[in-house]
């Protein structure tokens, strides 16, 4: 079959670079299979799409919101009529099983829904004046064109988190995909066309972080760059953004830890721990990727998660009788094994996996064996880097306090778990947990759109997408003081 091209998508109209080159978008459940072709962008093409995202603007904020969120309704419904086939699209680029790009579409939509209601809230507060016939009130204004930086391990459903808020609260876009999963933000795009957008109001360019996400940050006529992605990357971005005195909302790695307490019931928590670590084959912000268990059940626990984690069977996302899909590319099953190799230098013991997954019809993708580390210490690099892959460390503790301590000590603070049947405990890990997102009795993952979602430290820069919080990202409060009073009057002035 002949292998499609895709385009960019500038002012309403669907364009190739002016490089005149293009990059290939491989399956990596099978690297021989090449799914598209997608345009090599450079600055030039960048400046295009500000320009047009520039001109888009003040129409597009001049729409009554209610009247944004209609067409972003209906970019609800078509994500709904095209939920298989943007799954099935979904997992031949990036992997993951059915059901879970099946979820990453359905999250998109929850989000859509939800947050297209914004442009019938978009709560502003009216507050007392201190003077007499004067009238106070806030309302939230677009920021202006908005650079959206997304990540590959949910294609669909983080751009989402960018796109639907950016535009209900009137701001233009351009948005750049990362280029493992081009064809998932394509579909997405082509959905808002199909919605009814104006031309220009959303613009699509794909390229590399250097050549069009780079410049893209540095353009003097983008106000927001909102970006999901590694800390290392997030930290670049926030240096060019501060330096060019731009605003920027950062989403970054995570180090997520599961608890498990002795009078735990294990067997939900092995299933929380399991689905945690090996969902997404690890390589999601939110993964488990520690798990602290109380020295008097470590031993059972271990035993139980052992069993269970050698019945999961790798494969092709899109058979269902697969478990856990290949990894994302060559680059990333390197870094996976390095840490496998490093956890064993370390002095942790292998449980379970460590390698490269060559088996069968594997041979001809990225597949890693789910991996099992146990007797990990708190210091250990595996205990405390990003590995982003099947690979969980499985440290033990004698407390509660200890393993909160355990968890905390990280450079990161996305999400926490704690299984434990004693609501005391559970309130004191909810306190204590230095997380955006912890949970009682279930796995790190799971977020819902109607809450917001975020990290501290090294996670985050302190904001939150999704829920009412995306809001804040996404608009700029105006102060308004209405004087009826006919006269002139001083506000902190005495006569
Ligand atoms: P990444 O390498 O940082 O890339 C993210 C995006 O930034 C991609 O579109 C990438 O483009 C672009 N980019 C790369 N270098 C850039 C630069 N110098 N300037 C501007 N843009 C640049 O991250 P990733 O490997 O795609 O994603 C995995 C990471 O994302 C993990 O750390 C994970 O924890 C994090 N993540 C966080 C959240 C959250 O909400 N906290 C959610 C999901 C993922 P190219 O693709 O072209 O390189």
């Amino acid at each position: 079959m002949a292998i499609k091209t895709y385009k960019n998508y500038i002012d309403g109209k669907w364009v190739v670079s002016s490089s005149g080159e293009t990059f290939d978008n491989i399956n990596p459940a099978n690297k021989k299979e090449i799914i598209g072709r997608f345009q090599k962008s450079n600055a030039d093409d960048l400046n295009k799409a500000v320009k047009s995202a520039v001109k888009a603007q003040e129409g597009w904020r001049n729409l009554p919101a209610p009247k944004r969120g209609e067409i972003l309704f209906r970019v609800g419904e078509l994500l709904t009529k095209y939920k298989e086939s943007l799954a099935e699209d979904m997992t031949r680029e990036m992997g993951k099983v059915l059901n879970e790009t099946r979820g990453d579409v359905q999250e998109a939509i929850d989000l859509t829904y939800y947050t297209a209601g914004e442009g019938r809230r978009m709560l502003g507060e009216t507050v007392p004046s201190e003077l007499n016939n004067k009238f106070c009130m806030t309302v939230r204004m677009p920021v202006g064109v908005v650079a959206a930086i997304t990540p590959w391990n949910f294609p669909i459903a983080i751009p989402s988190w960018k796109l639907i808020p950016a535009l209900v609260c009137g701001n233009t876009v351009v948005f750049k995909p990362a280029s493992d999963t081009p064809l998932s933000a394509y579909r997405f795009v082509k959905i808002f066309e199909e919605a009814g957008l104006p031309p220009g109001v959303l613009n699509f360019v794909t390229g590399s972080g250097s050549e069009v996400g780079e410049p893209l940050i540095e353009h003097h006529s983008i106000k927001l760059v909102s970006f999901t992605g590694s800390t290392d990357t997030g930290a670049q971005v926030a240096h060019k953004c501060a330096w060019n005195m731009k605003q920027y909302s950062l989403e970054m790695g995570g180090k997520n830890a599961i608890i498990v307490m002795d009078d735990a019931d294990l067997d939900p928590a092995v299933e929380g721990v399991v689905w945690g670590a090996f969902g997404t084959t690890g390589q999601r912000c939110t993964a488990c990727s520690r798990v602290i268990v109380h020295k008097k059940v470590i031993k059972k626990f271990i035993s139980r998660l052992l069993k269970r984690t050698k019945t999961l069977r790798l494969g092709d996302g899109l058979k269902n009788t697969t478990d856990v899909g290949p990894l994302i590319n060559e680059e990333q099953r390197q870094k996976v094994l390095g840490y496998c190799k490093v956890g064993v230098e370390e002095g942790a013991k292998l449980l379970l996996g460590g390698n490269i997954y060559n088996k069968g019809k594997c041979r001809s993708g990225f597949f890693f064996e789910p991996t099992l580390f146990a007797e990990v210490s708190p210091k250990m690099r595996i205990a405390q880097e990003e590995i982003f892959g099947p690979v969980l460390s499985i440290l033990e503790c004698k407390s509660l306090e200890r393993a909160v301590e355990i968890v905390n000590d990280s450079r990161f603070g996305l999400s926490s778990a704690i299984y434990t049947r004693d609501v005391n405990r559970a309130f004191k890990a909810i306190e204590k947990l230095d997380t955006g997102i912890t949970y009682i009795n279930s796995s790190t993952i799971g977020a819902e759109v109607q809450l917001p979602f975020g990290g501290t430290k090294g996670t985050g820069n302190g904001h939150r997408e999704a829920g009412t919080t995306a809001l804040e990202i996404f608009t700029e409060w105006k102060s308004v003081f209405v004087d009826y009073s006919g006269g002139l009057q001083k506000a902190q002035i005495e006569d």
